[in-house]
């Protein structure tokens, strides 16, 4: 119980171990499970502050982000982004509903602009899961139809919906009877999804990348494939680009590599620029209609809010402004060339190497293994993620805003790293 707090009262004075032992007040009042993990993994320190790759922690120590689970394309902080942030903090935040805001507006027809063929309107929420959800609704509405094919080891949040389409019953299991009408199959087989595609489907969902899946990349005809097979079946194509999208793979949207117009993309993460939650579901004109004729059959109070949508746009405009897609496959090249040499270094640890442009992913031997080498990093200063959906596979993802030699020491710590776990297991 915090200290001076009376139970139903307002005279909260001070939560004991707040200052000397955070994870202490962490394991007891936000999760002690977690907690235990992260002492685990050796955390005895809390993030303080961040600016571009660098986090500064409590002890006054600094620790490279290669992690952020996606959200760090711009690094922390942007400067462009936080000035936009600050600026509309103090003007308009949230919004009336009732009238129109001009950021809002802006962001949807900047996306609109990015994004290929006819992708054109657009609801913004607050996360990935939502815009998920929200494409879901979209689909049975403009098909008339209830069935989703989705793909093993997908993710793609875990609001009731999403969970459905996410492939890992670890997560689905406790909350069944989940949405019914889900299919899984094989990611990156076109074939199956054609043997299950039928004339009850409303959509197919994919991520042009799995990245919480193990970062698995596709055949190059796996999309094109999925939209004929769409298009045939009268069925909708939506790609959930909430991790790949907004610059991540080196394109502004991983789908420009497959030149597929899918009906409808979701995306997240990066959108806020690193510093703003935020989602956006955009729909082909057509498809959109059912939202266009009823707008208020899928709302969210917050989806559109000024402070948000301003995040948003200079996100974008910062990708352009400061070359940033250029930047990240530079880095990516350096990045591959680093990681490919631990994996030739340490073939008995190492199993592969696979991703696009800021999603590289470094498949382990065993768990143990993937689990020693983050736990190494994080004593190297250096944070980087597992995959939720395949522990096995780590991933680093470096802002496209790092220096080179931020990346360099990045993956000196993880050779380092590597070799102490390659030992262990010798
Ligand atoms: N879709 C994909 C592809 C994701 O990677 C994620 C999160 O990792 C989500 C959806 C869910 O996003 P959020 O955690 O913001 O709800």
């Amino acid at each position: 119980m915090a200290a001076g707090a009376r139970r139903g009262g307002c005279a909260i004075a001070k939560v004991e171990g707040l200052d000397s032992d955070l994870l202490a007040a962490y394991e007891r009042y936000v999760n002690g499970s977690m907690a235990r993990l992260m002492r685990f993994m050796g955390v005895d320190v809390y993030e303080v502050e961040a600016h571009g790759a660098e986090v500064r922690t409590s002890d006054g120590s600094t620790y490279l982000d290669m992690g952020g689970y996606g959200v760090f394309f711009h690094g922390h902080s942007h400067p462009k982004v936080v000035a936009a942030v600050r600026e509309q903090a103090g003007r308009l935040a949230l919004s009336t509903r009732l009238l129109p805001n001009r950021e809002q507006v802006l962001l949807c027809a900047r996306l609109a602009e990015s994004l290929p063929g006819d992708l054109e309107y657009t609801f913004l929420c607050n996360s990935g899961t939502e815009a998920v959800e929200a494409a879901l609704k979209l689909a049975r509405m403009a098909t008339g139809r209830t069935g989703v094919v989705a793909t093993e080891g997908a993710f793609h949040g875990k609001t009731f919906g999403s969970l459905s389409a996410t492939g890992k019953e670890m997560y689905r299991t406790p909350f069944a009877p989940l949405v019914p009408g889900f299919t899984h199959v094989r990611y990156g087989d076109a074939d199956a999804v054609a043997q299950v595609v039928g004339p009850h489907t409303a959509a197919v969902i994919v991520e042009p990348i799995q990245g919480e899946g193990g970062v698995n990349v596709p055949p190059p005809d796996y999309l094109p494939r999925l939209r004929e097979i769409c298009d045939r079946a009268g069925a909708l194509l939506v790609v959930d680009e909430v991790q790949t999208g907004v610059g991540r793979t080196g394109r502004m949207w991983a789908i420009e590599e497959s030149g597929v117009v899918p009906d409808i993309v979701t995306s997240g993460k990066s959108l806020g620029g690193g510093v703003v939650p935020i989602g956006a579901m955009t729909a082909r004109r057509d498809v959109f209609r059912p939202f266009d004729e009823n707008p208020l059959i899928h709302t969210s109070t917050f989806g559109g809010n000024p402070l948000a949508s301003a995040a948003g746009v200079a996100a974008l405009e910062a990708i352009e402004e400061e070359g940033l897609l250029e930047r990240a496959r530079e880095l990516s090249a350096l990045a591959f060339a680093r990681a490919e040499a631990v994996r030739r270094e340490f073939p008995e640890a190492v199993a592969d190497v696979r991703g696009r442009g800021l999603l590289i992913g470094i498949e382990f031997v065993d768990e143990g293994v993937g689990g020693a080498v983050i736990a190494g990093l994080l004593a190297r200063k250096v944070i980087c993620v597992h995959s939720l959906n395949h522990p096995r596979v780590m991933r680093l993802m470096p802002p496209a805003v790092a220096r080179p030699e931020q990346v360099e020491t990045a993956f000196e710590a993880l050779a380092e790293a590597v070799r102490e776990a390659a030992r262990m297991l010798a």
